[in-house]
């Protein structure tokens, strides 16, 4: 009995492991598709758990289940929990090996309906916990107790279904909690490292491996790729008349024009200061010179509101350079970039400067 509960112990904890790794991301589970995927997995590990049940004597076997159906429920709420309840139910019936199985399966439902109605209390996920193991081993001692109440021991039984189901739901969630705690530290130092903290875009860090990453294919693929360098104009003024968090709201705000001018798969990074950079993946020289211009207009008509009466216009330089077939370095590529706003700038500033033929040395301006 203490191995088989052992071995049940081991399979929560692993499978525990597995979800973690399967939900990396904590903020995952909040989408309809992952919800279901959670309901099923959790469903699965039922169906493992019931494989591995723990014989309390020659006629008497009990599982942990109810564990899976909660584990659904408190982290993926109604949806994951009666999944996970309806494929324990199917679990059970392929295994079919008990002769009254029907009340096992309506039982098993109405655990699955009940944790993901508690999943939705407005209480803390400790007591959530709690109060799920209580009812769900509650509701299965009952079951217990009608097959067993002919035997001498089954206050023995019903007691070591108590002590078992308390202990794996401690174990479970003390797991499924740790996992989750390191899962979210993990996420979150990844994006912290990649994210400019004031704007949320990507960060210089970003910007080095992506731009190797994102050339390296073109270059290979003969793709374009074409790598915008933008810069605000006289941003230094800005921050002297209005003081730095206005400077700092300008950013932000650019940082939102910027997200809404490009498509979903071009990347958008804040190298630093007042300038930020654009990667725009297979995009022709003329197009890329449109997108160039089109930010630079949207910047130029958006209103910056600083403060009640405070409304200030901003512009902002372009330096546009697409690499076409031959492939290029990402230091060349950021050079030319770097000349082309360079340019821009000399030219008087709210304007773009695009270079296409930088193999010849060649300039062309639009
Ligand atoms: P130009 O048109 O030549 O680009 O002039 P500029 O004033 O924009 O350029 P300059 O490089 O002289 O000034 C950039 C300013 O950006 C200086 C610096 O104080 C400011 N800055 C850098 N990072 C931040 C930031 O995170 N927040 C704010 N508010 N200001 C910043
Ligand atoms: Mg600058
Ligand atoms: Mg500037």
């Amino acid at each position: 009995m203490i191995r088989d509960l052992f071995i049940h112990i081991c399979i929560m904890l692993a499978s525990c492991f597995l979800g973690g790794m399967f939900f990396k991301n904590p903020h995952i589970i909040e989408r309809f598709k992952e919800r279901v995927l959670l309901g099923l997995l959790t469903g699965i590990f039922g169906v493992i758990l019931m494989q591995f049940s723990i014989q309390i004597d020659e006629n008497v076997i009990i599982d942990l289940r109810q564990i899976a159906i909660i584990v659904a429920a408190i982290y993926g709420g109604f949806l994951s929990s009666v999944c996970s309840s309806l494929v324990i139910s199917v679990g059970r019936f392929l295994i079919g090996y008990n002769f009254n199985i029907s009340s096992v399966l309506v039982v098993t439902i109405i655990i699955g309906i009940l944790m993901g109605i508690i999943s939705k209390l407005r209480i803390t996920r400790k007591r959530k916990w709690l109060i799920m193991v209580m009812l769900s081993t509650f509701i299965f001692s009952l079951l217990l107790y009608s097959r067993v109440n002919h035997l001498p021991h089954y206050p023995h039984i019903i007691v070591l279904n108590w002590f078992f189901s308390l202990i794996g739901g401690f174990i479970a969630y003390q797991s499924v909690e740790y996992i989750r705690k390191s899962a979210y530290l993990s996420y979150e130092h990844k994006r912290q490292a990649s994210t400019d903290f004031l704007t949320g875009l990507k960060n210089p860090r970003e910007f080095d491996s992506l731009l190797s990453e994102t050339l390296a294919h073109s270059n290979s693929k003969s793709r374009n790729l074409s790598l915008l360098y933008l810069d605000v104009d006289y941003f230094k003024q800005i921050n002297d008349t209005y003081g730095h968090p206005a400077g700092d709201f300008v950013l932000k705000e650019l940082a939102k024009i910027l997200k809404e001018s490009v498509r979903g798969n071009d990347l958008i990074f804040r190298n630093g200061g007042e300038e930020f950079a654009v990667l725009l993946l297979d995009t022709s020289t003329l197009q890329s010179n449109y997108i160039a211009e089109r930010i630079r207009k949207k910047v130029e008509g958006h209103k910056f509101i600083l403060g009640q009466e405070i409304i200030i216009k901003v512009t902002i330089s372009v330096g546009v350079v697409t690499k076409t077939e031959s492939a290029i370095t990402p230091t060349e590529l950021i050079k030319w970039a770097d000349r082309a706003l360079y340019i821009a700038k000399n030219r008087g500033r709210n304007q773009i400067y695009s270079i296409s033929n930088y193999s010849n040395e060649k300039f062309i301006t639009h």
